[in-house]
């Protein structure tokens, strides 16, 4: 039985972590839970919002799924996403959109967005530059790419892609412009996917124009892998498409461990009211059983979540219902 690390987190984390587990357990998921803190909830009982004792439950077990997490205002405290994101090498982030809300725009669309997630403008290597009497006249912010970088990436892309039977990976870019940083993700890409030949079909897009063609024809789209800024904006768009952020679950994958977590944050609005929905945690926790290679189990989880959302009758106040979270997570069981 595998061990995973869980983190609940702060807000309405512990909520829909209690109806997650609850839907897993009436689904028969195999897994050892290791609870830790993080967040707030670890500020108060550690003073630091990822203490090392959760890092190290992480490390052990090189799997984890974490709700939502306050970041604690002010100075002196680590970044939680850093610590994470450089402690397991999360390169790859993974965004998977597929429709299940009746009367969308789009119906149909069935897409998984895989964002560089340690490079590019990201790293953090920003300066001022004085020009006369003004300190900050100018400012700078450096976009790395490396081949290394690059090559994990999209190769991560068509991996997956092969293991979950997708037909086409889009690669993002705007090489026209930045012919150095894009220029060379591009150009690793290509040799790439020259290896995928047969298996998997290549196509590129320029940022721009994949952002009006997500618009127009989404359905066009399967598997979609592009630099961190341009990730992180299309990510969100397409999460848009399928119903907004209550819907999304994302997957980091690293070298050292992967974590998987609901997009959205911790809902201060909604504390304390048993009216979260859990779907983007349950959704995110569906991934980690195909990570797991329980394939048959996260199909019928998310078939059971379909199915109660498209009846419409049981779901929670942000999908158009009055169900309470617990009366939600009880339909999908049912279901079950
Ligand atoms: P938020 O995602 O918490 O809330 C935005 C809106 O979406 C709110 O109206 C909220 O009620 C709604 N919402 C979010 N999740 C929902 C759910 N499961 N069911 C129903 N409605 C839901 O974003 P915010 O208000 O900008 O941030 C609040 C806090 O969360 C901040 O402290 C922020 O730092 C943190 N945050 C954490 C993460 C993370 O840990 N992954 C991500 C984003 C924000």
């Amino acid at each position: 039985m595998p061990t995973v690390t869980l983190i609940p987190g702060d807000g309405i984390g512990p909520s829909i972590t209690e109806a997650t587990l609850r839907i897993l357990e009436a689904a028969g998921a195999d897994i050892q839970w290791e609870p830790q803190l993080a967040g707030m909830a670890a500020v108060k009982a550690h003073g630091d919002p990822i203490p090392d004792v959760t890092l190290d439950s992480i490390k052990r077990n090189k799997l984890a799924l974490k709700g939502p997490l306050e970041t604690p205002v002010g100075e002196g405290f680590r970044s939680i996403n850093v610590a994470l994101r450089k402690t397991f090498d999360l390169y790859a982030n993974v965004r998977p959109a597929y429709s299940m809300v009746p009367g969308l725009r789009y119906q149909g669309l069935d897409m998984v967005m895989v964002r560089e997630n340690t490079e590019g403008l990201y790293v953090g290597v920003e300066h001022y530059i004085k020009i006369g009497d003004d300190p900050r006249a100018a400012a700078e912010s450096i976009a790395i790419i490396t081949r290394a970088g690059s090559e994990r990436v999209v190769r991560y892309a068509f991996e997956y892609a092969v293991r979950h039977g997708r037909k086409k990976v889009t690669l993002v870019h705007k090489a026209n412009i930045l012919k150095f940083s894009q220029g060379l993700f591009l150009d690793v890409g290509r040799k790439v996917a020259k290896e995928f030949e047969g298996k998997v079909e290549f196509q590129e897009r320029i940022v721009d124009a994949m952002a009006m063609d997500l618009v127009l024809h989404p359905e066009r789209f399967d598997v979609i892998v592009t630099t961190n800024l341009f990730g992180d904006i299309l990510s969100d768009q397409i999460s848009g498409l399928v119903g907004g952020l209550g819907l999304a679950p994302g997957a980091n994958i690293g070298v050292n461990g992967a974590i998987f977590e609901a997009v959205h944050g911790t809902a201060p609005d909604l504390v304390g009211k048993n009216a979260a929905n859990p779907a983007a945690l349950l959704l995110a926790a569906c991934m980690l059983l195909d990570h797991l290679g329980d394939h048959d189990r996260a199909r019928r989880i998310r078939a059971a979540l379909e199915g109660t959302i498209k009846d419409n009758r049981t779901v929670t106040r942000d999908l158009g219902g009055t169900a309470t979270t617990t009366e939600f997570s009880d339909a999908i069981i049912a279901r079950l």
